[in-house]
C-alpha cells in the first residue's frame, strides 16, 4: 500500500484573530493534490474558527491533549473535546512540549495512545537533541522515544511519526536529505523489528525542522520521507509550495 504523502503546519502560538483570516483565506487559495493530506494546527483558542472556515481538503489539529476525558485539569484539553468539535487530529510530544513543559517519553506514549482510543489521530513527535547528534547517539534516542509510544500504542493506522531534529527546529539549520533519510530508514527498520512489517510498510514518517519552499523537493524525493511537519513556513505562502513538492 503506497503511503500518502502528508503534510502539517504547525501555527505554534502564533496568529491573532486578523492573522487568522489570513491564513485561512491563504489556505483556501491552495491546491491541495488528491494524493496529499493536509493538517493544519493552530492555538487551541483559534481551532473552531479554523475548522469552521476552512476547506474540507485541509484538516485541522490541535498542537496537544491530555490523558484524561474531563474533570479537574485547569488549562489542559482532551481529544474527546477535539471529537466533540468534529476534529480528527492532534500533534503529541512536539519538542516544545518536552523542553519547556517537560513532557516525558512515557507521558507522550500515554497521550498518544489515549487520543487513539477517543478517534483522534495522532502526529507523534520525536528527534535528537543537538548534543546527542554529536555524540553519535541519534539512533538509540529516537528508538527509546519510539519505543515508550509503542508501548502503548495499539493501532498504527492511527498514528504519522514525525522526526524532528530538535537542532534543525526553527533553526535554518535543516538536515540534509541524506541525514533525514538515514533516520527515517532506520525508524522503518525499528518498527518492523519491534512492531510489525505492516507498520514499518505504512506508517508515515514525516520530517520536521526548518523545511521551506527551497528545500522541500529534494527532502520529499527521499524513499523513506512521506512528508513534513512545517512550522515557520506554514505561516508563509509557501506552505503552499511544500503542499506540493511530491508533484
Ligand atoms: C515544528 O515546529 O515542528 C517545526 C519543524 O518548526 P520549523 O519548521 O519552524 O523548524
Amino acid at each position: 500500500m503506497a503511503r500518502q504523502f502528508f503534510v502539517g503546519g504547525n501555527w505554534k502560538m502564533n496568529g491573532s484573530v486578523e492573522q487568522v483570516k489570513k491564513l485561512v483565506e491563504m489556505l483556501n487559495g491552495f491546491n491541495v493534490p488528491a494524493n496529499t493530506e493536509v493538517v493544519v494546527a493552530p492555538p487551541a483558542l483559534y481551532l473552531d474558527r479554523v475548522h469552521q472556515n476552512i476547506k474540507k481538503e485541509i484538516k485541522v489539529a490541535a498542537q496537544n491533549t491530555y490523558i484524561k476525558a474531563s474533570g479537574a485539569y485547569t488549562g489542559e484539553l482532551s481529544p474527546q473535546m477535539l471529537k466533540d468539535m468534529g476534529l480528527e487530529w492532534v500533534i503529541i510530544g512536539h519538542s516544545e512540549r518536552r523542553e519547556y513543559f517537560k513532557e516525558s517519553d512515557e507521558l507522550v506514549g500515554e497521550k498518544t495512545q489515549f487520543a487513539i482510543e477517543a478517534g483522534v489521530s495522532v502526529i507523534a513527535c520525536i528527534g535528537e537533541k543537538l548534543e546527542e547528534r554529536e555524540a553519535n547517539i541519534t539512533n538509540d534516542v529516537v528508538a527509546r522515544q519510539m519505543k515508550a509510544i509503542a508501548k502503548y500504542v495499539k493501532d498504527w493506522s492511527k498514528v504519522v511519526v514525525a522526526y524532528e531534529p530538535v537542532w534543525a527546529i526553527g533553526t535554518g539549520k535543516v538536515a540534509t536529505p541524506e541525514q533525514a533519510q538515514d533516520v527515517h530508514a532506520y525508524l522503518r527498520k525499528w518498527l518492523a523489528e519491534n512492531v510489525s512489517q505492516k507498520a514499518a510498510d505504512e506508517t508515515r514518517i514525516l520530517y520536521g525542522g526548518s523545511v521551506n519552499g527551497a528545500n522541500c523537493k529534494t527532502l520529499a524525493a527521499k524513499p523513506d520521507i512521506d512528508g513534513f511537519l512545517v512550522g515557520g513556513a506554514s505561516l508563509k505562502p509557501e506552505f503552499g509550495d511544500i503542499i506540493n513538492s511530491r508533484q
